[in-house]
């Protein structure tokens, strides 16, 4: 099937969202209404039980820039993240949250400075204005600094998962369970140009996390381990001469 080129895919993980879905479809359409840029909204339904997916479908009824995909059963944020990347039509891919805590006021921010052009990811950086609880914020800042010490890394916020890139750039990307945590570290892997700026922060509008202090240290932790032995084995060369008969 042929469509007319799209500027922007927006694409939502949505595990028991059903609360945040329709103001978050609001908060997107109105920050959107005086950019001048295509955009489609991807919903996936990573396996939800509660009416998460009667929404989608609600929402995907009413405006045709909304698509819907349900993952069978619950898959995790980053098989539901790529499901939706893998779907998207647009030139440029945003990810966030479903939960309204990435302000979709900061899209037009984040799609001027992508089409600069510097940059194949620009990824949002919390640091500045979180308002989470300080076992959270502490956690996560142990978190980071362990993370850029063991994968010399100089991402200050990796677990922001508010970011813009490339659509193209993903062909190359491999993903695995928890790696969303680590998608700009996979960019630079492939030698793609990484940037952070800075993006609001709100606190949950509805419903809970899906992810505690510790299951997100051990989980990240594993994951730490096998990011640095790919970034380490990742094979370089440059081809300098070739020769052949023709
Ligand atoms: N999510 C998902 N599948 C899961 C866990 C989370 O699709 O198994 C989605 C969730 O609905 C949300 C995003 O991933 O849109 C991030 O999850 P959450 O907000 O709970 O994480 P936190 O912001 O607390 O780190
Ligand atoms: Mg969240």
């Amino acid at each position: 099937m042929n469509h007319p080129p799209i500027d922007l895919s927006i694409v939502v993980p949505a595990y028991n969202e059903e609360e945040n879905l329709r103001p978050l479809y609001e908060a997107i359409r109105s920050a959107l209404a005086d950019v001048r840029r295509s955009y489609e909204l991807i919903l996936v339904d990573d396996g939800s039980r509660d009416g998460t997916w009667r929404v989608i479908r609600e929402l995907s009824a009413r405006d045709s820039r909304v698509r819907g995909a349900k993952l069978r059963g619950n898959c995790g944020e980053t098989a539901a993240g790529e499901a939706g990347i893998r779907l998207a039509r647009g030139r440029y891919v945003v990810t966030m949250d479903a939960d309204l805590q990435n302000d979709p006021s900061d899209l037009p921010r984040l799609l001027e400075t992508i089409e600069s052009g510097r940059w194949d990811m620009v990824c949002g950086s919390r640091v500045h204005n979180r308002r989470d609880n300080l076992l959270r914020r502490v956690s996560s800042r142990v978190a980071n600094r362990v993370r850029n010490l063991v994968s010399n890394e100089d991402i200050r916020d990796a677990g922001c998962t508010y970011r813009i890139f490339r659509r193209d750039r993903v062909d190359r990307i491999k993903f695995y369970r928890g790696m969303h945590r680590f998608l700009p570290t996979l960019f630079r892997i492939e030698g793609y140009r990484v940037c952070e700026v800075p993006v609001t922060h709100h606190p949950r509008h509805a419903g809970r996390s899906k992810y505690g202090v510790w299951n997100r240290v051990f989980a990240a932790s594993a994951d730490l381990l096998a990011v640095r032995w790919m970034k380490k084995r990742h094979v370089q060369y440059e081809i300098a001469e070739e020769a052949s008969a023709a």
